[in-house]
């Protein structure tokens, strides 16, 4: 063991518990890790902890600032604190008569896969374990422990795979004809340590025999495993700073083996899956550690409450140990009101006596994480604040979408990507003609297969259950399309070979056809084989209730991105304080105006457009209405035409030839215009603003039906709307002033007739006043730098920010789906700059844009509508950095207002603010 001389630390190394007295306390997570802060704090609580002491993570950052060497002074600190323990215990490490025994646990802050699994029975050698045998008047049990001890030491530290002991183990209880561990004779369990020793001699190892050896070489392993490969990742993979570094928890044992009047077990102070306020867990008699949750023995209920339907025949612990559960019951209702939060706990009980080992807040589902937080702000046990701030936002997807029966069994096919998410049964179809009829000629339920979705499929796709595409990215027009239906889909599954011709797929060996049935996880991006239960998502009034109080905290709006009357309906019913981005092209793909659509690009001359524009207009004013009376009032930014005109082009000659006919043009020259305007991506070029530059028609003709929709409401139906006209793809102030002078012209024209034509009528009418804004989308790096100017046009600005990221890395989401895998695969970046703001990319454009726009231009309205606007740590960034709302998905709008509210709650701690809506 190498040590340093450590002048330089000042502080203290190791913290003793035990005999009810701690050193530490349960808020010093960040120097006695997680689990050794609440062995602290229950100690202190005065709960029966078995004594111990921890080495804090200093030690550990020590330990790798010093070549793997530990301060001199820890060998010194580690002797009397072990010390302090056999005196409470009244028993000797390393003692042949009376030896004390210990398990040496790690714990980080927060609890960290790919840490060092626990050790129990350290101490124990041949010498020992005979005093073991002495001492509990059991030599079973002495045995039982030792051969446990060497199976985990050797894995652990010495790096020998239990699987070896597991197989010896096995093939003795297959020899004695028995099935359980606890079947077999001490004479057994000694030959058993016999064969162990061998095993570790035969992998070139030698076991320690001396305890202080097991103990250095216990903790070397806790720290060693800081720097696993797995810790490593997982570290990465959670912004976990390599600094925090881990400790070590060496604490006496306590045997849950000795016997049928021992047990040991886990439980949770409420129900972890419904969050029901009753007590529930799992235990088993005469066994230890780990043995409840490796499955060894089927565990049994600790109550009646516990039992499942499966362990009707089980014993609980209130009826096999009535004391010792009453003080269970008694030990969790102290530690809920003192953590006030849900705990998961783990317990020993040796010989009908309770010892507590662990204590943690546990783990929920949604459901279980708002009824929870409900409940005890009316136990009274939490404030309205922190009930908020206990629900992560993310979590709440999960009750938004149907999902998977979690019991459910599942083949998984294969992954795509998780571009909607809720789940989603149904029998295959390759086409969307055979959609539409299957459901609704034959009442049948169908998943829509496609190489990549158009225009063309949307009717399909309106009635699918769920939508698998093989190409395509996150933001490809499958994925856009089903999440603003809130519609699962899995999209860019590169292992589906998709036969269009002989209407099947074939993944890896399989083959499926039209009609078999599969299943997709739009939340994982999961195929699987068959169908699997779904469970619907229900009214739940916890969230109604929490929604109440997040709404109290909020300060930054939160609107929705929706291009449809039934998607507003849906984001109002989630809450939604207006619309946020309307997306005028969806409304061009209905598959019975894309013909009028298509007639409006393919014409050569201004007139021809115009026409074909006519056709569109009455349509246009149709969702405009439909989209303000379901928001009543509330503002609607509607976003002029953007994308690429080549988008609303058949892809396939059939499909040309067909639109040919109808449009009665002649199919090659069809063919060369859709081929002239085809765009690669990041699809810029002529697109955006520079449609509405060369063909001031489109704009018009839009903004047209906007303001009569707009009008006619006001006058009809008594409404009062601001409309909120958004120019896209601006990159230069001239492309947005040459725009937004026309666009004016023709709003006031319309405003104009309408007060003429109600001059000229007979009833004496009130003249119509409709106010109207004209902003827009900051989504090019030019843009956003150069805000000052642009703001001097625009009413407001909106952040579309999956072309603002795109843009700005060079990087697109919709390449195709193999390259971006393959290339954020590599990690090169912390994040996925896809997933979120940060101030060295496109937060930093925003934060400029942001300063630059309001400083010229005080008081400027601005969002933002791109997908970060619905993820919760983007939605902390346009807090602080300002903004005055976020808009996103209807299905995501509660997980926004969740977010926004805490990001309210932790910047009030610092600062009073008032709310900005
Ligand atoms: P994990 O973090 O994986 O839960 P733990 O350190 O909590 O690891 O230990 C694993 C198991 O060993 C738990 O069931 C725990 O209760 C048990 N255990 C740990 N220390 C002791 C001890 N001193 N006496 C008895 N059982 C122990
Ligand atoms: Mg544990
Ligand atoms: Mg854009």
């Amino acid at each position: 063991m190498k040590t340093v001389s450590s002048p330089g630390l000042k502080s203290k190394l190791v913290f003793s518990f035990g005999g009810g007295k701690a050193e530490g306390n349960e808020n010093q997570k960040e120097l006695l890790g997680g689990k050794g802060a609440n062995l602290h704090g229950m100690t202190k609580l005065g709960l029966p902890v078995p004594p111990g002491f921890t080495i804090s993570t200093e030690v550990c950052t020590f330990y790798y600032g010093n070549k793997q060497a530990y301060p001199k002074s820890l060998v010194k600190n580690v002797e009397l604190a072990l010390g302090r323990v056999e005196s409470v215990m009244k028993r000797k490490f390393g003692d042949r008569r009376n030896p004390l025994l210990v398990s040496v646990r790690s714990g980080a802050r927060a609890s960290m896969p790919g840490m060092m699994d626990t050790i129990l029975n350290l101490g124990l050698n041949d010498e020992t374990v005979k005093g073991l045998e002495e001492q509990s008047k059991d030599s079973r049990f002495a045995y039982d422990s030792y051969r446990r001890f060497i199976t985990m030491y050797s894995d652990v530290v010495l790096g020998i795979h239990s699987n070896q002991f597991e197989i010896v183990l096995e093939d003795l209880k297959h020899e004695r004809g028995v099935e359980l561990d606890t079947q077999l004779t001490t004479a057994d369990l000694q030959r058993l340590v016999q064969q162990y020793k061998q095993i570790v001699r035969t992998e070139g190892k030698t076991f320690p025999e001396d305890p202080w050896e097991q103990l250095w070489g216990a903790v070397g392993a806790v720290f060693g495993s800081w720097m696993s490969p797995r810790a490593i990742t997982y570290r990465k993979l959670n912004d976990i700073p390599l600094e925090w570094g881990t400790a070590v928890n060496v604490q006496s044992m306590v045997f849950g083996n000795m016997g049928n009047d021992c047990a040991t077990g886990v439980a949770f102070t409420r129900d972890p899956s419904t969050g029901v306020r009753k007590f529930f867990g799992e235990f088993l008699i005469n066994a230890q550690g780990e043995d409840v949750v490796a499955g060894i023995r089927t565990p049994q209920p600790i109550n009646v409450g516990s039992r499942h339907a499966s362990a009707e025949e089980l014993q609980t612990l209130e009826a096999a140990m009535p004391k010792a559960y009453k003080e269970l019951v008694r030990t969790y209702q102290k530690l809920e009101k003192h953590y006030r939060d849900m705990q998961d706990i783990e317990f020993t009980i040796e010989r009908g006596k309770l010892f507590m080992l662990q204590t943690r807040n546990g783990k929920r589902t949604a459901a279980a994480a708002l009824r929870i937080a409900c409940n005890m702000v009316k136990e009274g046990l939490i404030s309205k604040r922190e009930a908020v701030m206990r629900v992560q936002p993310e979590q709440l997807d999960q009750l938004l979408h149907p999902m998977l029966d979690p019991q459910a069994r599942k083949t998984v096919l294969a992954k795509g990507l998780p571009a909607s998410p809720g789940a989603a049964t149904g029998q295959i179809v390759f086409d969307p003609e055979t959609a539409e009829k299957w459901v609704k000629e034959l009442n049948r339920k169908v998943i829509l297969v496609r190489i990549e979705t158009s225009p063309e499929d949307i009717g399909g796709m309106a009635v699918a259950q769920g939508i698998l595409t093989a190409r395509g990215g996150m933001t490809s027009h499958a994925a856009v399309v089903a999440r603003g239906m809130g519609k699962c889909c899995v999209s860019g599954c590169q292992a589906l070979k998709i036969s269009n011709d002989s209407k099947l797929f074939t993944v890896g060996q399989q083959t499926f056809r039209e009609g078999d049935y599969i299943t997709l996880d739009g939340s994982t991006g999961e195929v699987i084989a068959g169908q699997v239960p779904t469970i619907a998502p229900t009214a739940n009034l916890d969230l109604l209730q929490l929604m109440k109080w997040v709404d109290e905290f909020r300060e930054i709006g939160v609107r929705t991105n929706a291009d449809t009357p039934n998607d507003a309906k849906v984001a109002r019913a989630f809450g939604a304080e207006g619309i946020g981005l309307c997306r005028t092209e969806h409304m061009f793909f209905e598959s019975d105006r894309i013909d009028a659509v298509r007639e409006m690009i393919l014409a050569d001359t201004k007139d021809g457009r115009e026409r074909a524009l006519a056709k569109i207009l009455p349509m246009q004013k149709l969702d405009f209405k439909g989209i303000f009376r379901e928001m009543k009032g509330l503002p609607v930014t509607i976003r002029l035409l953007d994308p690429p005109l080549h988008e609303f082009i058949p892809h396939k000659d059939e499909d040309l030839k067909g639109l040919a006919n109808k449009i009665d043009v002649p199919f090659e020259r069809l063919k060369r215009k859709a081929e002239l305007l085809h765009e690669f991506n990041p699809m810029l070029g002529h697109r955006g603003c520079r449609l509405g530059v060369s063909f001031p028609e489109i704009y018009r003709t839009q903004v047209r039906a906007i303001l009569e929709a707009a009008c006619e409401l006001v006058r009809d139906e008594g409404f009062s709307i601001v409309p909120e006209i958004m120019i896209p793809l601006v990159g230069d102030w001239r492309e947005l002033k040459f725009c937004r002078e026309y666009c004016e012209d023709e709003a006031k024209a319309v405003v104009a007739r309408f007060n003429e034509q109600a001059a000229k009528g007979t009833a004496p009418r009130k003249k119509i006043a409709v106010k109207y804004l004209i902003g827009t989308m900051i989504e090019l790096p030019r843009a956003a730098l150069t805000a000052a100017e642009i703001s001097k046009y625009a009413d407001f600005f909106s952040f579309g920010t999956n072309d603002l990221t795109q843009t700005t890395y060079g990087l697109s989401r919709d390449d195709s789906g193999n390259f971006l895998k393959d290339y954020l695969d590599a990690k090169i970046y912390e994040r996925d700059p896809f997933a979120t703001l940060d101030t060295a990319g496109v937060g930093r454009l925003m934060d400029i844009a942001i300063r630059e726009g309001r400083a010229a231009r005080p008081g400027l309205k601005i969002g933002i509508c791109g997908e970060h606007g619905g993820e919760p740590q983007s939605i902390d960034f346009c807090h602080r950095t300002g903004l005055d709302y976020v808009s996103c998905s209807p299905y995501r709008v509660p997980i926004a207002r969740l977010a926004a509210a805490q990001s309210a709650l932790k910047q009030s701690r610092t600062k009073k603010s008032k709310p900005r809506r």
